[in-house]
């Protein structure tokens, strides 16, 4: 029976093809109990999950180098002492034997009886340690349910149906062949939609029914557009559905003639134009496409859905790829932007907070481990040789933080001239304008730094307090909110004071339709995935530097986002 099912587009295009459901492994909540005789197989079954956890633990020890050996290892350590802990094994073989319940649930319960335990001693250090404890579970409970074709699974020509997708993941999957992906979780702003989009995958999130009306096998047509799930679409869908590709092919072609245009407006500003690029064809692409640059290389994506961590040689020859790709032009590598809501895809072995978002993220977690910062920065620097290169850095909230990584690239810098290593003559350094307080202050800070950029997907979050990965804000989590745009003009204003270039790589700089808005706040660079290189180059050309300057005191007046829209309306229509 045909069913519309509604999300949220994350990344545009129609798919048609069959569905590939994943339902999420979670820890049993309700009781579980097994028959008399299936104790022994359940008791291997947890047997060899620990086993496989133990082995990975492991593998991951051993692929640690250097001094990142010791930072990371000893949790690695730690996890293996837990998971060999005698009372932990021993109480969960009682559980399976005595209490005949299955090892899923024989883990809940354990997990909760030492937890209590923990929480009971008054002491930090050993509430620190609930986290460990739960990464050692997950780690088993996850072997417990691994399927022997996992991580091989076919999946070409299919629709990806699941809870929600890790990064690393998606990029993996979409090398198969995948249609498209729709999650029952997640924003247009995580991590996995701006892959999506440089991946041309479309993509629907927050598709809540999603998993409890989809079948595998199931006739599915993904909009990621309109953020549309039809589960065994009519006649009517598939007519349109081919109708909209027919529409979308031409705009595509008319776009292809833009690839050598100027980024010129129409009363004849130049504007610049970068890409948000890591993978060698996204890097291909945005040359094709005829940018600038590249404005931002997000360097976390090497760091994740792997189970070690990438010393400086593999990193020096990602980026030095990507400088080569550029041809000449600039390549804007950030320094690590991880924390710990993706501690688990990435080697770094980083624990639990209670709001990843303002915790050890981005630079703080970089200067708490020096020896991970300098690796990355020698890496940076060493691709300099071969062609320009920006450094940057994420998440800087006070001056101190800019000096202090600024210290260690001039002195890192200094040593490999010295011992005679190639490096560029001029590495730019330059700091991420995404947290209210960088913004506010920028001026203060303007002597530190050769340029900014402004991260619109983490400004608007703390600005309006609302996680720009929770499905249900979506209306709250608004890049066309009065603060934003009065925060915006103030953060250009700053700049253009200063001569410092400024570029906007958030999300915001994408969507064609807000192009008017940025350039009548004071915008002169953007920075854009590549796929939406053409479609933004098409917006500045239609528009006119001039008239919008004239309109911007309207704009700022706006008291509510119906007021932004109408304003973008009327500018639209000319
Ligand atoms: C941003 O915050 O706008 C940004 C570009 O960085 P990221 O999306 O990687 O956090
Ligand atoms: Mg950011």
């Amino acid at each position: 029976m045909r069913r519309a099912l509604a999300g949220v587009g994350a990344s545009k295009g129609l798919a048609l093809g069959r569905a590939r459901v994943r339902h999420p492994h979670v820890l049993t909540l309700s009781e579980e109990t097994i028959a008399a005789e299936a104790v022994d197989s359940e008791l291997h079954k947890l047997d060899a999950a620990m086993q496989a956890a133990r082995d990975e633990l492991g593998g991951l020890r051993n692929k640690l180098q250097g001094a990142l050996a010791q930072e990371i290892g000893e949790f690695l350590d730690l996890h293996v002492l837990i998971l060999d802990d005698p009372e932990l094994r021993a109480g969960l073989r009682d559980l399976i034997q005595i209490g005949r319940y299955s090892a899923d649930y024989a883990l809940k319960l354990q997990r909760d009886r030492l937890a209590s335990v923990f929480r009971a001693m008054d002491n930090d250090y050993f509430r620190t340690r609930l986290d460990d404890l739960d990464h050692v579970i997950g780690r088993v409970h996850a072997a417990l349910h691994r399927r022997d074709d996992d991580g091989q699974l076919g999946l070409a020509g299919e629709i990806l149906i699941a809870d929600d997708i890790a990064p690393a993941e998606l990029a993996e999957l979409s090398r198969q062949q995948l249609l498209a992906v729709v999650t029952r979780t997640g924003s247009p702003l995580s991590h996995s939609a701006i892959i999506a989009r440089g991946l041309h995958l479309p993509m629907v999130v927050g598709c809540s029914d999603a998993l409890s009306h989809v079948n595998d096998g199931d006739a599915l047509l993904v909009d990621g557009r309109e953020g549309l799930l039809i589960v065994e679409p009519h006649a009517d869908d598939l007519a349109h559905y081919r109708a909209t590709q027919a529409k979308i092919e031409k705009k595509r072609a008319q776009l292809e003639r833009l690839k050598r245009a100027p980024t010129r407006t129409q009363d004849g500003v130049d504007i610049g134009l970068y890409a948000n690029a890591e993978r060698r064809e996204e890097i291909a692409e945005a040359l094709a496409a005829g940018c600038d640059g590249v404005g931002l290389y997000r360097t976390e994506f090497l760091f994740m859905g792997r189970p070690d961590v990438p010393d400086e040689d593999e990193q020096f020859r990602a980026y030095r790829d990507a400088v080569l790709g550029m041809a000449g032009k600039p390549v804007t590598l950030r320094t690590l932007d991880l924390g710990a809501d993706k501690a688990d895809s990435s080697g770094l072995a980083l624990r639990n907070e209670p709001n990843p978002a303002l915790g050890l993220r981005g630079v703080r977690l970089s200067l708490s481990r020096p020896m991970l910062l300098d690796a990355q920065l020698r890496a940076m620097l060493r691709a300099s040789a071969f062609g320009p290169v920006r450094v940057l850095v994420p998440m800087v909230t006070a001056r101190e933080e800019i000096e202090a990584v600024k210290a260690r690239l001039l002195a890192l810098a200094a040593r490999l001239r010295d011992d005679g290593v190639p490096i560029g003559e001029h590495v730019a350094f330059g700091v991420m304008v995404e947290v209210p307080a960088a913004a506010l202050t920028l001026a203060d800070y303007v002597d530190l730094v050769d340029f900014a950029a402004v991260g619109t997907n983490d400004l608007v979050q703390y600005l309006l307090a609302a996680d720009r990965t929770h499905e249900a804000l979506d209306g709250l989590y608004c890049e066309r909110h009065p603060a934003v745009l009065r925060l915006l003009h103030l953060v250009f204003a700053q700049a253009r004071e200063a001569g410092l270039p400024i570029h906007v790589c958030g999300e915001l700089a994408a969507s064609a339709r807000d192009v008017p808005l940025l350039l009548a706040l004071g915008l002169r660079d953007f920075s854009v995935h590549p796929g939406a290189v053409l479609e933004v180059r098409e917006a500045i050309r239609a528009a006119s530097l001039g008239r919008l300057k004239r309109r911007v005191s309207a704009l700022l007046k706006c008291r509510e986002r119906a007021g932004v829209d109408r304003w973008l309306a009327r500018v639209n229509a000319g």
